[in-house]
């Protein structure tokens, strides 16, 4: 073998054990980085671990948000003052305080049908897309509350006038319960 091919392959292992080392040093750094994240956004977190943001308590959702795989404004009990950090530490853009306060915090909105003002015409079956509105023939109708996405499609074709948007009030049902592990490693 001639020296310059030796000389050739010395260098290609250097190389290649430089750039092994690299990539581990990288990996190292990331997990050791993702690590403090989790730490900052845990605390951020009530640690009630209730599950209302769908994951098995809160170091899980810490973690998903840390990875970037959660959207920051999940946590009910914490708060929008609380999504608001969680948006500046993950880099989200939640938009305005009052616009997440909105929509985290206000009940939606869905049709109401005033049941005897109605004369059963049908208009607002056949304008409904989410084919929430029920009822026979000339027989008074009534909503999937919901299902209802409240768009208002309804309210616009209705000769009675008897449709209305109402508030939907907070209760228990609309908890989202969806938790699927049972040890904090299992999210989503
Ligand atoms: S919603 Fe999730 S993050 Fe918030 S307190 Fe409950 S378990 Fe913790
Ligand atoms: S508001 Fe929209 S979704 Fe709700 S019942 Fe009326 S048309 Fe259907
Ligand atoms: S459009 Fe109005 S009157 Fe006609 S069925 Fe629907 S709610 Fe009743």
């Amino acid at each position: 073998m001639s020296s310059t091919v030796l000389f050739i392959i010395i260098i290609a292992i250097i190389l290649l054990s430089v750039g092994i080392s690299l990539s581990l040093l990288s990996n190292f750094t990331d997990s050791k980085d993702r690590g403090s994240a989790d730490k900052r956004i845990e605390k951020l977190l009530p640690n009630v671990n209730c599950g209302q943001c769908g994951y098995p308590g809160c170091q899980a959702y810490a973690k998903a948000l840390s990875k970037g795989e959660a959207r920051c404004d999940l946590c009910k009990p914490a708060g929008p003052e609380v999504a608001m950090q969680l948006a500046a530490l993950t880099g989200q853009n939640l938009g305005s305080k009052t616009d997440f306060e909105e929509d985290l915090f206000t009940p939606r909105q869905v049709a109401f049908i005033h049941e005897s003002s109605c004369t059963g015409c049908s208009r607002c079956v056949r304008v409904c897309r989410l084919d929430c509105i029920e009822g026979k023939i000339r027989q008074s109708h009534h909503i999937d509350k919901e299902e209802c996405i409240g768009c208002g499609d309804c309210i616009k074709v209705c000769p009675e006038k008897c449709i209305e948007l109402v508030r939907l009030e907070h209760n228990l049902s609309h908890y989202d319960w969806k938790i699927t592990a049972t040890t904090s490693s299992g999210a989503k």
